[in-house]
């Protein structure tokens, strides 16, 4: 029978041509081969796919042939600590089909990006690490502070038909830091009538050179009443005072440069019974001391009495009143390392060095004495109005040097002046966090005031971002954001409220960890460039600070948090400057009003809900600091949820929509505005002559200036280049945003 018919007539039948097919016998008329595949023969009942092109096991004869995906494409990580989010786009040439998915692969390279090995079991893959259909994946459970390699593979149907190697899009990451693992072994060694001796092993992941470990120890179920710690540098340690015949229990935790570990299980250990055995020389001393105090209680008593007394206590307390009534910050309470963690009304753990009786006790207690002789200064990288920061070199013994900022008080300050500066330190060198910039030390001897703090190698996060515009995914700002959040709720919850957190005064690392830095009242109320004069007395930073700390001076962490909604605002806008170029009147104003900032270009509608949160009139309504993390986590964990985006504005509120300068007028630029107006608009009008010297005679010619076009004016302070560069970056912001969207990557 003749089965594969072009026709059929009274020739009888025709077979299907070259390129043409029928798979079943009828009097249906041959099919042209589907696209990619051909027929070998005349006659042919199928058509086979052409080279490297195939066909599913369940794909029917008439589907086109097709072939593996190419790569996923722009492939970008964000580390956060011990995790890092993948995303990526999908292939650019799915093969022809619709059923692409993901594999991930994670190699852990120790030594060289070239000798990697696969990552181990311990490795966590959000949702899962094959077969993902959405182009995004959490990795956690990573090792600190190790190169990964992770590929991304792009498969469908036919990969595995192929021979050839799956194409993959591949990006090399560090982790950063991560705390310790927790101490598991712990062994009493020795227990006496008044001490115990413990001994424990490393934690089995230390992430870094454990610097100490804290052993916290508590009589038995009077762990809210009150603990004790104790500090050792080697893994044994001798804790004594303790009361005989008690039980105690101990617990211990390591410390590394990124923070505590979690407490080993806790340990009970009895002390010994004391011995009940007096001798007479005992029982005469007793009681002569019972005698005495007997006689002294009794003179007391008669004293008082007859009013002759003078109470230090009922002073002090006095004094406090006072202060609260003068409507300034309560003084702080200063807790030693053997605090009860139970309910004090207000408690606040760090210890305020303007308290001290002493102001260099403040100092010589949280710092440490640097030799000048061990820093080596390299370069200048910024300034502020108290000095100078420079680049430098730290030698320590036995160890490679470290590098270093370090801020130098300029030469012809007063006693005031220098012990301010010096505060600085006192206050930094009692965190200790991730987020927070850490103190290497001070030089304070001779005439000598320098803070010596690890080097950021990005600097302070608003010209980080100015000089990075667009160029971060917004999983990469929330991951920044995260950083500042947890570096906050740390210094919350030691009842240290920051007064003037700000992008400029927070520090980034060259991993993009961002650290909270600028401590020290001083400074917020003298140095800041952005800080203003208010009716209340005193300078403060306005576009950052909450209107009840501006009108009547009570700084929170309620207002701190404030500040934060402002600082997402500018991270999630590169750095620009928050209310535009608004005078600090209007943007009291209109906040006070009611006006709020809109959500940046491209700022996804959850971020703007929780600046919103933070901008709360009440300030009890305002979120915590460990509820904004929180917040952050979660979204950074689905990464959907970023993906609505808020409705965007550029401009200030209706109200003042003429400082929203109308750059699309004229050609150059800028409108009718001269550069005069622009330098008076943001407070630079001393420098009107030396634009005209440049030869900077329109706004346009002023767009198109960067950093080292600035400084060739002879415009010395770093604040006001920042400044004006700041302004720069505005205008050609409010330029582009009439001309289209920001792209985040
Ligand atoms: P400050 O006086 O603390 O505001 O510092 C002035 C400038 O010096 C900052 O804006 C930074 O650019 C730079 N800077 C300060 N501290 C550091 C640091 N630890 N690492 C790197 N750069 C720093």
């Amino acid at each position: 029978m003749c089965v594969q018919c072009r026709l059929r007539g009274a020739a009888g039948c025709l077979s299907c041509e070259l390129g043409f097919y029928k798979s079943a016998p009828g009097d249906q008329l041959c099919a042209r081969c589907p696209p990619h595949s051909h027929s070998a023969a005349p006659a042919a009942q199928a058509c086979h796919c052409d080279l490297s092109y195939y066909r599913a096991a369940l794909d029917p004869p008439s589907s086109a042939c097709t072939r593996p995906p190419s790569a996923p494409v722009n492939l970008i990580s964000s580390v956060n600590g011990t995790s890092v989010t993948l995303e990526w786009a999908p292939p650019l040439d799915p093969g022809g089909r619709s059923d692409v998915t993901y594999n991930a692969v994670c190699r852990r390279c120790p030594w060289a990006l070239s000798r990697c090995e696969a990552c181990g079991s311990g490795t966590r893959f959000v949702p899962q690490q094959t077969s993902l259909v959405q182009a995004s994946l959490l990795v956690a459970n990573l090792l600190a502070h190790m190169n990964y390699s992770f590929w991304i593979e792009a498969v469908n149907g036919v990969s595995d038909l192929s021979p050839e190697p799956r194409r993959a899009a591949v990006v090399n990451i560090t982790t950063n830091q991560a705390a310790p693992s927790q101490v598991v072994v712990i062994r009493q060694e020795r227990a006496g009538q008044t001490s115990v001796s413990l001994l424990w092993q490393e934690p089995e992941q230390p992430n870094g050179i454990i610097l100490e470990y804290e052993i916290k120890y508590y009589e038995k179920d009077k762990e809210m009443q009150s603990y004790s710690t104790l500090k050792a540098v080697t893994t044994r340690a001798t804790v004594s005072g303790l009361k005989p015949g008690t039980r105690y229990v101990f617990q211990v935790r390591a410390r590394t440069s990124a923070g505590c570990g979690r407490f080993s299980q806790a340990m009970e250990v009895e002390t010994g019974k004391p011995r009940p055995r007096y001798d007479t020389r005992t029982i005469v001393w007793i009681c002569l001391t019972l005698i005495t105090g007997l006689v002294v209680l009794l003179l007391l008593l008669i004293c008082k009495k007859r009013h002759c007394g003078y109470s230090k206590a009922f002073q002090d307390s006095d004094e406090e009143k006072m202060h609260y009534q003068n409507g300034q910050a309560p003084p702080p309470v200063f807790l030693p390392l053997h605090h009860p963690p139970g309910k004090l009304p207000e408690p606040q753990f760090y210890a305020e060095p303007h308290t001290y009786e002493e102001p260099g006790r403040a100092g010589r207690s949280f710092t440490r004495e640097i030799e000048a002789s061990r820093i080596h200064i390299e370069k200048i990288i910024g300034s502020g109005e108290s000095g100078e920061v420079c680049y430098g070199r730290l030698q320590v013994p036995g160890q490679r040097d470290v590098p270093v900022a370090i801020k130098a008080l300029k030469a012809g300050y007063t006693e005031r002046q220098r012990r301010d500066f010096l505060s600085e330190a006192s206050i930094m060198g009692q965190f200790d966090h991730p987020n927070i910039i850490r103190l290497e030390g001070v030089v304070t001897r001779g005439r000598l005031a320098m803070i010596v703090t690890e080097y950021m190698e990005n600097g302070s996060l608003d010209a980080f971002l100015r000089t990075h515009d667009g160029q971060f995914t917004i999983m990469q700002l929330v991951g920044m954001l995260r950083g500042v959040g947890a570096g906050m709720r740390y210094l919350s919850d030691l009842g240290y409220v920051h007064r003037d957190l700000a992008a400029r005064n927070v520090l980034v690392d060259s991993n993009l960890v961002c650290k909270v830095s600028d401590f020290g009242l001083s400074r917020v109320l003298e140095d800041d460039p952005d800080a203003a004069y208010t009716t209340t007395g005193g300078k403060i930073p306005i576009r950052w600070t909450a209107p009840e700390a501006i009108a009547f001076r009570t700084f929170s962490s309620a207002s701190d948090v404030w500040s934060f909604g402002v600082v997402m605002w500018e991270v999630l806008a590169y750095g620009e400057r928050p209310y535009w170029n608004m005078t600090n009147r209007d943007v009291i104003s209109s906040v006070e009003e009611g006006y709020r900032l809109p959500a940046p270009m491209g700022c996804p509608r959850a971020l703007h809900q929780l600046m919103l949160d933070c901008w709360h009139k009440d300030r009890a309504q305002r979120p915590r600091f460990s509820q904004i993390v929180s917040v952050l986590d979660a979204l950074i964990r689905s990464p959907e949820s970023l993906r609505a985006t808020a409705t965007v504005s550029r401009c200030p509120p209706p109200a003042f929509a003429r400082s929203c300068f109308d750059l699309r007028g004229g050609s150059g630029g800028g409108g009718g505005l001269t550069v005069g107006d622009w330098l008076d608009s943001i407070r630079m009008g001393r420098y009107r002559d030396h634009f005209a010297a440049g030869g900077y005679s329109s706004l346009g010619m002023v767009l198109r200036m960067n950093a080292q076009d600035v400084r060739a004016l002879g415009i010395t302070l770093m604040g006001h280049q920042k400044k004006i560069l700041g302004s720069i970056q505005t205008m050609r912001a409010q330029l582009t945003s009439t001309q289209g969207p920001r792209r985040h990557l």
